[in-house]
């Protein structure tokens, strides 16, 4: 007798469903998979238990036809590869055939379907690969599939599941997978009762923006790059992205999702000096080439794909990323151009008027002070900025006495004239500890400082940097000071308040973790910096870009927060609806 057998069809889809099917998750794939081949424009998704007792999705796609819907659940039955189709040219996300059949075989599934040119619609449900019940129904254009119970009849599967939380984030990273590569398809997610997501047809910005949050379309850089039929576009995070733990990359290539260690490695390379040691890059990144120079058909969960030239792919994600990053670049080294005061001898230009005030090196000979004016009184930028930079300049504007806008070549730049302010003096302050040399100016009616008992250690910490920052400040009985001349030219020097303000930031940022002398570098800048509600004449905001753009780093205040923000041309054409 023979001892070698065909083995029957329930057992050979429940082998297939062990490499298709590995958890809620890959159910939820492929039912997606099959909607969006279907042209759906809308998908509803239901899970209970985490998928484990209900995996539902509805879309409004072209539907079965009854026989159709029999044929389905036939082993390597697909409307997707026709004879004479070139399997090594796929462009739909399914062709194999062997989801549904598969899925079947380990559930309690049931089908409800319609095709727009059918009259009623169709219901199967059928239990672990057995049809249990079939009939026309009432049913929307589209289709709904239910799958329960996933495993029941395979109890060593459902073994293998994780805990509900873990299975429910696979199944939520899914969703968001493939809810940025389809924008134009609206999804909601719910489960149990309570809906999770409902992300209605947008862009790709505007999904980014639905499924990480408000403000993050400002954290991220365009890609668009081609080279030799290979198109690479997308988003990268900034560098505020960054994460310790892998983190977010989505890759997909001709919008299937899609895992490969060699092109996260030549993203890693492309972004190393854009990365510290052990960080992840955020990126979405969309590989798109010719069907046939992609062998999809190489993993069983579709996982995984082949590229007939993979070092041309690898090239062009390389050079995508760099362009990426030079155009971030770019535009700082196009407005530090813009901005470049005319080259210096003497030390870069101070936003203070110093023309008041005398300039000492450390330690000062008090004696010496000469009394000037209460700063109060008096305007506290140049009166006469770099005049040659002033006439190759653009003009800019200050609105709501909050924001400078200026434009550049590729668009807009708009400051934030306080953060821009607390960068300049925080650079400033650090100068001075280096070089020590300060302005001071003496205040006409000293102003008295009491601390209360933790103020005042913090206070003694760093009163000798005080000093060098121009502050001359002398005893006056238990925990209190008489201010006599503050760093010249501040606005509010003359607040006793910003004494103590400046002594609460300063252990806020020591409690960061930032060093001594930076946290009161930083605690200064905060306090004596311009604030929202001030009025600037033009002379004080050219002074102000100035300044600013010749900082070591103009991008961002001591608090991390920018300083400016670009709003680029191609952005606004394309608000505006120049391009398509
Ligand atoms: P494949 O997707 O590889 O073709 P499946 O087993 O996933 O295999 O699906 C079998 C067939 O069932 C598909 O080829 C398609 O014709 C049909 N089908 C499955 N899901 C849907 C759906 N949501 N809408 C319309 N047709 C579907
Ligand atoms: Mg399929």
């Amino acid at each position: 007798m023979a001892k070698i057998r065909i083995l029957p069809e329930h057992l050979v889809n429940q082998i297939a469903a062990g490499e298709v099917i590995e958890r809620p998750a890959s159910v939820l794939r492929e039912l997606i998979d099959n909607s969006l081949d279907a042209g759906a424009t809308k998908i509803d998704i239901d899970l209970e238990g985490s998928g484990r007792e209900l995996i539902a999705l509805r879309d409004d796609g072209i539907g079965m036809t009854r026989d159709d819907l029999l044929l389905s659940l036939e082993r390597h039955a697909t409307s997707k590869l026709t004879e004479g189709a070139n399997l090594f040219a796929i462009t739909t996300l399914g062709f194999r055939g062997e989801a549904l059949p598969s899925i079947a075989s380990v559930s309690d599934m049931e089908i409800v379907t319609r095709d727009e040119a059918a009259s009623a619609g169709s219901r199967i449900h059928i239990i672990g690969g057995d049809i249990a019940e079939e009939e026309a129904v009432a049913a929307p254009r589209g289709t709904l599939v239910r799958v329960r119970s996933l495993f029941f009849n395979t109890p060593a599967r459902a073994k293998f599941l994780k805990a509900d939380a873990t299975e429910l984030s696979h199944s939520i990273r899914t969703l968001r997978t493939y809810a940025l590569a389809y924008p134009e398809i609206a999804w909601t997610f719910r489960h149990g009762d309570s809906l999770q997501f409902a992300w209605p047809q947008t862009t790709l910005m505007g999904r980014v923006v639905d499924v990480f949050g408000a403000g993050f379309d400002e954290k991220v850089l365009h890609i668009e790059h081609s080279l030799r039929g290979v198109r690479v576009h997308g988003l990268l995070g900034k560098k505020e992205l960054n994460r310790r733990s892998r983190g977010d990359q989505f890759l997909f290539v001709n919008r299937r999702p899609f895992q490969s260690t060699s092109v996260a490695g030549v993203a890693k390379g492309a972004l190393r000096d854009w990365l510290e040691d052990g960080e992840w890059p955020f990126y979405v990144l969309f590989v798109d080439l010719a069907a046939s120079n992609v062998d999809v058909n190489v993993h069983p969960a579709k996982r995984e794909v082949r590229f007939s030239d993979e070092r041309l792919v690898n090239a062009a994600v390389f050079e995508a990323l760099r362009e990426a990053l030079k155009e971030q670049q770019t535009s700082l080294s196009e407005l530090r151009q813009a901005w470049a005061p005319p080259p210096q001898t003497e030390s870069p230009p101070e936003l203070f008027d110093t023309s008041r005030a005398q300039s000492y090196s450390y330690p000062p000979t008090r004696p010496a002070l000469p009394v000037i004016p209460d700063p109060r009184s008096a305007p506290s930028f140049p009166s006469s900025p770099q005049p040659s930079s002033a006439i190759l300049r653009a003009q800019i504007y200050q609105v709501h006495s909050k924001y400078l806008i200026a434009p550049i070549r590729s668009g807009l730049a708009i400051i934030d004239q306080h953060a821009a302010h607390e960068r300049i003096l925080y650079e400033r302050a650090l100068r001075s500890f280096d070089h020590r040399t300060f302005t001071s100016q003496q205040l006409l009616f000293p102003l008295l400082l009491e601390l209360s008992p933790e103020e005042d250690a913090s206070f003694q910490e760093i009163k000798p940097d005080l000093d060098i920052l121009g502050f001359i400040i002398r005893d006056f009985g238990p925990r209190a000071y008489s201010i006599e001349a503050v760093p010249a030219g501040l606005r509010r020097a003359s607040e006793a308040t910003m004494l103590h303000e400046m002594i609460t930031e300063y252990e806020e940022f020591r409690r960061a973790r930032l060093g001594p002398r930076e946290s009161l570098a930083a605690g200064f800048a905060c306090k004596a910096a311009i604030r929202t509600g001030d009025e600037l004449t033009q002379e004080e905001i050219n002074s102000l870009v100035d300044e600013l753009f010749s900082t070591q780093q103009p991008g961002s205040c001591p608090h991390g927060r920018p300083t400016f923000i670009e709003l680029k041309l191609s952005e606004l054409d394309h608000r505006f609806g120049r391009i398509g």
